[in-house]
């Protein structure tokens, strides 16, 4: 027995994980990538395959009213402590983007599970659509058990052939007006502790396996649309338009200056143009903005600069323009103490004590507003995600998988002592 309790063991094996992966993405990939996008039938598979891997584990596997799987490991008094992510994907993603996690969290259980009694229940969670890559909304799962989605607005998202959210989930067993009940699956939860790829360059050019996550960057993003007036591209002249496709251009130039003002992140990822012909000046184009930053006050500005550089191209081609927000998230730091958790596990593995924001949003962004939340991030090769290239060295999928077993280990430790985790 340790101080804390618990036996000591052998450990995870870093090599199972990896092995399960890769059973996973020959189940539910195709030659462009992993298919596993929620709500639909390769989904499904890749969830019979997490339940199959489950088996023979003295859990208890249900899905709760949001969709999200969980396998609950029993242990002393209470304070759960929660594992996992997701294992949608968006279309011709990556192997390890979600199933990474997921697997990690398996491979946990597995371990915990051999060594005897714990001092407080663990659980595993499969969140539900975290992607959105049907429906163009993230996070379904995990914001529904973190109390943070709007129903009314996700009861009328439509996918690409029509089909709305509402009766899509309905047929996997998840009942919008239910939504709520899932809430309580995390009442008196100690902590949310979640494995992730990267997914961005960083570890890899600073010669990093692993490193723990401060916390996942704020998000806003607008939909931009400049007014002008359709005219003839030949019979127009130059000092005579209304180019609302000029105005959007000088906009997307300024989204990336206060990006690199700021040392944070903008993109105009989409432009429409109408009537978006070769023949014709563009008498409207909207552009979707994207821009991200750690800090609220730094994110704030480049709002505030690039609307400020959309009214003055407006201007200057004699537009009108629009503003409409699409998504806000504000910066989410971790909890501090399962922060420094996790910064110590890395340190004692590889004598680094880097701790990097999250540039990408994850469950554990929702869940970090409702139970004390902390991440490990394992590198991406070339920072590539959401493509099949994807791809992570194995040690350093190993090495993660131990990282976050020791983590796991230490929270359980700390709550078994009664030190809130916060
Ligand atoms: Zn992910």
């Amino acid at each position: 027995m340790t101080s804390s309790g618990l036996r000591r063991d052998a450990g995870p094996d870093g090599a199972r994980v990896v092995a399960m992966l890769r059973e996973l993405a020959d189940l539910t990939s195709d030659e462009a990538g992993a298919q596993r996008v929620a709500w639909t039938g390769v989904w499904q598979k890749a969830r019979a395959f997490l339940r199959e891997q489950l088996r023979g584990l003295p859990v208890t596997v249900r899905t709760d009213a949001a969709g999200n799987q969980w396998a609950r490991l029993p242990g002393g008094g209470s304070g759960v402590v929660i594992i996992g992510s997701h294992l949608d994907s968006v279309p011709d993603g990556g192997w390890l983007d979600g199933a990474y996690g997921v697997m990690c969290a398996v491979e946990v259980l597995r371990s915990l599970a051999a060594r005897g009694p714990l001092p407080c229940p663990v659980a595993l969670v499969e969140w539900a659509d975290e992607e959105g890559a049907r429906f163009g909304h993230s996070l379904f799962g995990s914001s529904a058990v973190a109390g943070t989605l709007n129903v009314a607005e996700v009861r009328e998202l439509a996918d690409a052939s029509g089909l709305r959210l509402g009766d899509v989930v309905a047929e996997h067993g998840v009942h919008l007006d239910r939504l709520d009940e899932a809430r309580q699956e995390i009442r008196g939860a100690r902590a949310y502790l979640e494995a992730h790829i990267e997914q961005g360059p960083v570890l890899e050019r600073e010669g990093l396996p692993i490193s723990a996550v401060s916390g996942t960057v704020g998000v806003e993003r607008h939909r931009v649309t400049f007014r002008g007036q359709t005219a003839h591209s030949g019979s127009t002249p130059m000092d005579m338009r209304r180019d609302t496709f000029l105005a959007a251009a000088a906009t997307a130039l300024a989204v990336r200056e206060s990006a690199v003002r700021h040392r944070g992140v903008g993109t105009v990822g989409a432009a429409r143009l109408r009537p978006g012909i070769v023949t014709a000046v563009a008498g409207e184009t909207a552009i979707l903005v994207d821009q991200r930053h750690p800090d609220a006050g730094a994110l704030e500005a480049m709002r505030g600069e690039v609307r400020r550089a959309a009214e003055e191209a407006a201007r200057a081609e004699g537009c009108a323009v629009s503003w409409e927000p699409v998504f806000q998230t504000a910066p989410q730091p971790f909890a501090a103490g399962l922060v420094d958790v996790v910064r110590e596990v890395c340190t004692e593995l590889t004598g680094h004590a880097r701790v990097l924001p999250s540039w990408a949003l994850h469950d554990a962004t929702p869940m970090a507003g409702a139970v004390p939340t902390a991440m490990l991030f394992t590198s991406s090769a070339k920072g590539i995600s959401h493509a099949r290239e994807e791809d992570t060295p194995e040690d350093h999928l190993r090495l993660g998988v131990e990282a976050f077993y020791r983590t796991v280990c230490r929270v359980i430790a700390r709550s078994a002592g009664g030190d809130a985790a916060g």
